[in-house]
C-alpha cells in the first residue's frame, strides 16, 4: 500500500485494543477490525474470532490502541496558527489582506493553503472537520476532491465565508456583510449555491479585530438578521454556527435558531434551558463549542511573547473566563458539549486539536473518556454526521486513529498518531510539520 492511495483497498488491523470512545472509557483488548472496499468497517471482533479474507491487507497492530477519529467542529483552514501579527488585526490590515488573497494571485495561493492545513488536521488524527469562515469557496472546491479520493484529507463541512455586519467580526477578510434580515437571507443563499454545507455568523465582535475594551463580546448581527439566515439554512438541512462571546450574545443568537454556539460564555438558566431545548434550531436542540484553544493561550501566555495589545488582553481575559466558566455549566448541565479548537487563529496549530481535550478535562470538568466521546461521537452528532461517523459501529466509514498508548490513561498518546485512516484509506507514517516554538510555549503555559 502507498502512503496515499487513492483506490481503497481491504484491510484487517488485526490484534488491537479498542477504544470505541463511549463515556464511560470502555476498552476492549485483542481485536481485530475488518475494513471493506467501499472504505467501511465491516467487522469489529474479538481476533480469536476473526477470520481474515485472503484479499485483505494484513496489518498486524499488536500494542496499538485504535479509537474513532477524532472530529474538530471548529477549523479555520486560511492560516497554520502562528501567531497573526497584531497590525494585520486593524481595520486597514484586515482591508490590505482582504484584497491580496481575493487577487488572481491569491486564489491559487489560498487552494494550496488550504490543501496542506487539512492535510495537516489529517496527519495528526481528524478525520472530520467543519470550516467556520473561509475567505472564500476554496475548502468547498478541496471538499469535493477529498470526496472524490484525488487529494488525501478528513471529511468536511464547509462553511464558506462567514456572514457578518459591515465591519463586523471577520470583515472584510472572510465574510459576506449584511445590514437588513433580506440581505443576510441573500448572502447564506449565495454561500448554499456555491456549496457551502455549514453556515457561520459572527453574533458578537470577537478579540482578534477588537479595537475597544469591551467589544469582544458586544452584540453586532440583529436577531432578526440571525433568524433569516438560520431559515434560509434550515430548509437545507443546514446547521448554522455562531461566534458568540457574551452571554446576551449567545442568548440573541439562541432565540435566532443557532445549532452551535462558538466560544460561548457564563450561562444563566434560561441559556441553559434554551441550549437544552431549542425550538427554532435544526434538530431542537443547540449545542457549546467552546474552543478553550483559542482563548486560554493569550492570557497564559506573556503578553510580550503573544505580541497582543493591551486591548487584545483585555478582552481575552474577559472572554476567556466567561468562555471556561460555560463550558465547565455546560458539562455539568448535561449539554451537548462539542469539541473545535479554532485552527488557524493565534497559538492554534492546525495538528493541535489534541489539545482540546486535555484542556476539557482540565478547566471544565471532563474526564479523559467524556472528552474522548466528545471530539467523536457528541461532534458527529452535533454536525448532524453521526451516520457515517464518530464511532466504530460496522457499516460506518473507517475513520480510525491508531495510537501506540491507550488514550484514555493519558490524551497525550493523541499527540503523535502512529496510523491515521480517513473513510477506509489509511495514511501511513503520519508526519505534519511542527512548529516547535509554539509548542514550548503551549506546553509550559499548560503545564
Ligand atoms: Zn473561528
Amino acid at each position: 500500500m502507498n502512503r496515499h492511495q487513492s483506490v481503497i483497498e481491504p484491510f484487517a488491523l488485526a490484534h488491537v485494543r479498542v477504544v470505541p470512545g463511549d463515556e464511560s472509557g470502555t476498552v476492549h483488548n485483542n481485536m481485530t477490525i475488518l475494513v471493506n472496499a467501499a472504505g467501511r468497517i465491516e467487522q469489529v471482533a474479538p481476533s480469536i474470532e476473526t477470520s481474515i479474507p485472503e484479499e485483505y491487507h494484513y496489518l498486524d497492530g499488536t500494542g496499538k490502541t485504535v479509537m474513532p477519529g477524532l472530529i474538530n467542529a471548529h477549523t479555520h483552514l486560511f492560516a497554520q496558527g502562528k501567531p497573526l501579527n497584531p497590525k494585520l488585526a486593524t481595520p486597514k490590515g484586515q482591508r490590505m489582506l482582504s484584497q491580496l488573497v481575493h487577487s488572481a494571485l491569491g486564489k491559487p495561493y489560498m487552494a494550496s493553503t488550504v490543501k496542506a492545513n487539512a492535510q495537516a488536521l489529517l496527519e495528526s488524527g481528524v478525520t472530520t472537520i467543519r470550516t467556520l469562515g473561509d475567505v472564500g469557496y476554496e475548502v468547498v472546491d478541496l471538499r469535493e476532491k477529498i470526496t472524490a479520493g484525488e487529494v488525501p484529507g478528513p471529511r468536511i463541512l464547509a462553511s464558506g465565508p462567514l456572514l457578518a455586519i459591515p465591519e463586523g467580526h471577520g470583515a472584510p477578510l472572510i465574510a459576506l456583510t449584511s445590514s437588513t434580515p433580506e440581505e443576510a437571507r441573500d448572502c447564506a443563499l449565495r454561500n448554499i449555491d456555491h456549496g457551502v454545507n455549514a453556515i457561520k455568523i459572527t453574533a458578537t465582535g470577537g478579540v482578534t479585530d477588537a479595537q475597544k475594551i469591551g467589544e469582544a463580546g458586544s452584540p453586532q448581527m440583529s436577531v432578526e438578521q440571525m433568524r433569516a439566515i438560520c431559515d434560509a439554512a434550515h430548509e437545507h438541512g443546514i446547521i448554522v454556527g455562531a461566534h458568540a462571546q457574551s452571554a446576551e450574545g449567545v442568548r440573541r443568537a439562541l432565540k435566532a435558531g443557532v445549532d452551535t454556539i462558538e466560544h460561548g460564555s457564563v450561562l444563566d438558566d434560561e441559556l441553559i434551558a434554551l441550549f437544552r431545548h431549542n425550538p427554532d434550531s435544526l434538530r431542537g436542540y443547540s449545542a457549546l463549542v467552546p474552543t478553550l484553544s483559542a482563548g486560554l493561550p493569550l492570557t497564559m501566555i506573556d503578553q510580550k511573547v503573544t505580541g497582543i495589545t493591551d486591548i487584545q488582553l483585555e478582552n481575552s481575559r474577559t472572554v476567556v473566563e466567561g468562555m471556561v466558566a460555560g463550558a465547565r455549566q455546560a458539562h455539568e448541565a448535561g449539554l451537548e458539549v462539542g469539541v473545535g479548537t479554532d485552527t488557524g487563529m493565534t497559538f492554534v496549530p492546525q495538528y493541535a486539536t489534541w489539545r482540546e481535550l486535555v484542556l476539557l478535562v482540565r478547566f471544565a470538568g471532563f474526564t479523559p473518556a467524556q472528552a474522548i466521546h466528545a471530539a467523536t461521537q457528541v461532534n458527529a452528532q452535533i454536525l448532524g454526521v453521526d451516520d457515517i461517523t464518530g464511532s466504530l459501529k460496522v457499516g460506518k466509514a473507517a475513520d480510525l486513529l491508531v495510537l501506540s498508548a491507550n488514550p484514555l490513561e493519558d490524551l497525550h498518546a493523541l499527540e503523535r498518531p502512529a496510523l491515521v485512516v480517513a473513510a477506509g484509506r489509511p495514511v501511513f507514517r503520519p508526519n505534519v510539520e511542527r512548529f516547535q516554538h509554539i509548542d514550548a510555549l503551549l506546553d509550559r503555559a499548560y503545564e
